[in-house]
């Protein structure tokens, strides 16, 4: 992933497949040339790289030239009329390429027609890199496309935003989400992954998502998902994965402004961790880290029960259900914890002290990534 001004882009087009492309364009257009000698004509500036790159490849005799594009206001109407500029060369009666780096609209495309409507040149023919079909609103021919590409902004390769990025040797792309903080707040029952989510979502400006709050929501205002849930949580047990990852995926959604999320109770199985990755993938996004909180389970079990004289929770309340819980948390949850160390992003904290002294730990975490 880059970053250009404000802007974040991931990775698209690779060098080595550009150049692949690049070849192939250079070869086509060589055969079916023949004997001609042809003017390659780049627009400039996008095209530099491309241009520079397709003549080496090209196998035969060329000319290159460029033109460029510039832009000045009308004199009547404020609208940008874009005019083409550089074309100093006699190009009567020669086989004109015209090497574009992209094209979307064919705004361009038209002022070039138009230009060359007075050279007298013996064939005109159109070569592009990239084309975005669904953006293309004009009848014009193009007569050789290296890749179509759908109607996102890419730089690289040539092509700027705003300024910058022409210098990079690939494509990339905007990214549909800029940059999100994601934090799977993970722990037994008990180890505090509410209270510190609460403090936690304030000083980095995150949504809380915790799905067990949200079935029990769901208990309270007596849903369809409540009423299953119910019968899995009163036993201490987890909800079925589909349930609970449409519900979290739902969740997601309901925030699409989001600078990141704190999850908390999710995941809590293996199917679940993957179905968050390719949630936040869709994205473009990903788990930036579980922070766990580490608790020892004798002490799990004293504060639930004690947690249980006030919270109304009937799972706080008995002791079997919660020993339940916590072994579900070993068996189908504890091995999340391999899930996000083999890339990196597990950080285990003690979660025994003051709330503030265990914030101060989760956030020095935080802080570094
Ligand atoms: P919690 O409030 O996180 O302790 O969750 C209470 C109960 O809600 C759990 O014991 C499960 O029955 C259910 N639950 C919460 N999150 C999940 C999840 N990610 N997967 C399955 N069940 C869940």
């Amino acid at each position: 992933m880059i970053k250009l001004h404000d802007l974040y882009f991931k990775p698209f087009i690779s060098e080595q497949e550009i150049q692949i492309v690049v070849a192939r364009m250079a070869e086509e257009i060589a055969n079916d040339l023949g004997d001609k000698i042809p003017v390659f004509i780049g627009i400039l500036n996008g095209s530099f790289m491309f241009v520079s790159d397709f003549v080496k490849k090209y196998p035969k005799t060329c000319e290159v030239t460029f033109i460029k594009l510039a832009s000045y206001e009308g004199l009547k109407s404020t609208e940008d009329i874009q005019r083409l500029i550089g074309l100093t060369q006699d190009l009567t009666g020669r086989t004109v390429v015209i090497l574009e780096d992209i094209i979307d609209s064919g705004k361009t495309l038209e002022e070039v027609h138009r230009i060359f409507r007075n050279e007298n040149v013996k064939e005109l023919k159109i070569a592009t890199l990239f084309h975005k079909p669904e953006a293309y609103k004009k009848d014009f021919k193009l007569h050789y496309v290296g890749i179509e590409i759908p109607n996102k902004f890419i730089v690289g390769y040539g092509l700027d935003f705003d300024g910058l990025g022409r210098d990079l040797p690939e494509i990339y792309q905007l990214k549909t989400t800029q940059h999100m903080t994601n934090i799977v707040l993970f722990g037994p029952p008990g180890a505090g992954k509410g209270t510190q989510a609460n403090y936690l979502k304030e000083k980095y400006n995150l949504i809380h998502i915790s799905t067990g709050d949200v079935f029990r929501n769901n208990i309270k205002n007596e849903t369809a998902l409540g009423m299953l849930a119910k019968s899995y949580m009163d036993k201490g047990e987890l909800v079925p994965d589909q349930v609970t990852i449409d519900m979290l995926a739902a969740e997601v959604e309901k925030n699409t402004d989001a600078k990141g999320f704190i999850f908390d109770g999710f995941p809590r199985t293996d199917a679940q961790a993957k179905a968050l990755d390719e949630l936040l993938a869709e994205k473009d996004s990903e788990i930036s880290a579980m922070v766990a909180l580490e608790v020892d389970d004798e002490i799990l079990v004293k504060r639930l029960l004690e947690r249980g004289k006030t919270s109304g929770r009937p799972d706080d309340a008995d002791e079997s259900i919660i020993r339940n819980r916590i072994k579900e948390y070993y068996k189908k949850t504890a091995v999340l914890k391999d899930y996000y160390s083999a890339q990196d992003k597990y950080f285990g904290v003690d979660g025994v002290g003051s709330i503030e002294e265990i914030t101060d730990r989760l956030s020095k975490v935080i802080d570094k990534l």
